[in-house]
């Protein structure tokens, strides 16, 4: 098996997670036809990276569960923007789920209301509204401002991350009155356990690259007895067919997902991007646009980093003893 490699280098609308272009492989298997996307984002180490290589091997393979649904209902992200600006977001986002940043250095909890309030005029009293702090509040902060802004909002479906810590997670949860999602606190495969022993969250929020893949995620789902929310972690339309895959494979799924990711990319490399139709992504097949490839191909050295950072990654996957795919120790990726 010979597989093709496109290393790809596309901006961002605003900076997101710190991030002003995203960068990250496509492998392609000309035999089978499959698509993988591979794009662990820069500062993680080769260990944290290798997950990531086993859900675009996954992809590659076609290896993923039957769908149990034909569309995955998606929130709209609203960033750390001002009241006007949110209420733009939300209503041409066309979602009846927003997802909004709060607690966000340099602004201030009134900021955060003063959005929120935007965001439930824009949605109407029918709409779902969740915030995601990304854990920039200490527990005491938390408490206070869970309370502000589940008023603010008129009532808030969950709060994401309020805190950093599973430890922090849990105390949060036994103060405040909302709901908790755990999102950063999952980074690993053995997270999600950790977050039910400690009874850190109502909710999981799952990514498929960090977790290892669609059958990875359905596991862990399974084992943990929480609900599942399928969030992103900001791929081109390939990662997030793979997210829409867990998704449309959950047996319940009981919260829109965090898949409406590929308009914060200023271009995609499939045909037809994966974005929402009335507040949904369809559950279909992604396919290559050779012409964007071309595009969107990083520059040289930038190609070079990650070939290199993805043979070191396959070596660790063959050395752990892993069925690549049928990906040999002695194949250049
Ligand atoms: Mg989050």
């Amino acid at each position: 098996m010979t597989l093709e490699t496109h290393v790809f280098s596309i901006p961002m609308r605003t900076r997101f997670r710190g991030i002003t272009v995203r960068e990250g492989v496509l492998l392609h298997d000309p035999a089978t036809g499959g698509w993988g996307e591979w794009s662990p984002f820069l500062e993680y180490d080769d260990e944290l990276a290798r997950p990531w290589l086993e859900c675009a091997l996954e992809a590659l393979a076609g290896d993923w569960p039957a769908p149990v649904r034909d569309s995955v209902p998606v929130n709209v992200t609203v960033p750390a923007v001002d009241p006007q600006r949110a209420h733009a977001i939300v209503t041409a986002g066309g979602c009846r789920t927003a997802k909004v940043k709060v607690a966000e250095p340099g602004q201030t909890l009134a900021d955060d209301e003063a959005r929120l309030e935007a965001v439930r005029d824009a949605l109407g009293p029918s709409g779902l509204v969740r915030i995601d702090a990304n854990g920039g509040w200490d527990v005491d902060t938390a408490v206070r401002a869970l309370s502000v802004l589940d008023r603010a909002a008129g009532g808030l479906e969950y709060a994401e991350q309020p805190v950093m810590t599973v430890e922090e997670l849990a105390t949060v949860r036994r103060r405040a009155s909302v709901l908790i999602a755990a999102d950063e606190s999952i980074r690993r495969a053995a997270d999600p356990y950790r977050v039910r022993d400690l009874q850190a969250a109502d909710i999981a929020v799952l990514k498929v690259q960090p977790l290892g893949g669609v059958r990875a995620c359905l596991r862990i789902a399974e084992e943990i007895g929480l609900p599942v929310v399928v969030s992103s972690a900001l791929e081109t339309s390939f990662g997030i067919a793979a997210g829409v895959a867990l998704a449309a494979a959950l047996p319940e799924l009981p919260h829109a997902c965090g898949l409406a990711t590929v308009q914060l990319l200023t271009d995609d490399v499939a045909a037809e991007p994966l974005l929402p139709v009335d507040g949904a992504l369809p559950v279909r097949p992604v396919h290559a646009d050779r012409a964007a490839l071309d595009r969107l191909a990083a520059p040289a050295d930038r190609v070079e980093h990650w070939q290199q950072r993805l043979a070191r990654v396959q070596q660790d996957l063959v050395r752990a003893g892993r069925d690549v795919a049928g990906v040999r120790q002695d194949q250049r990726l």
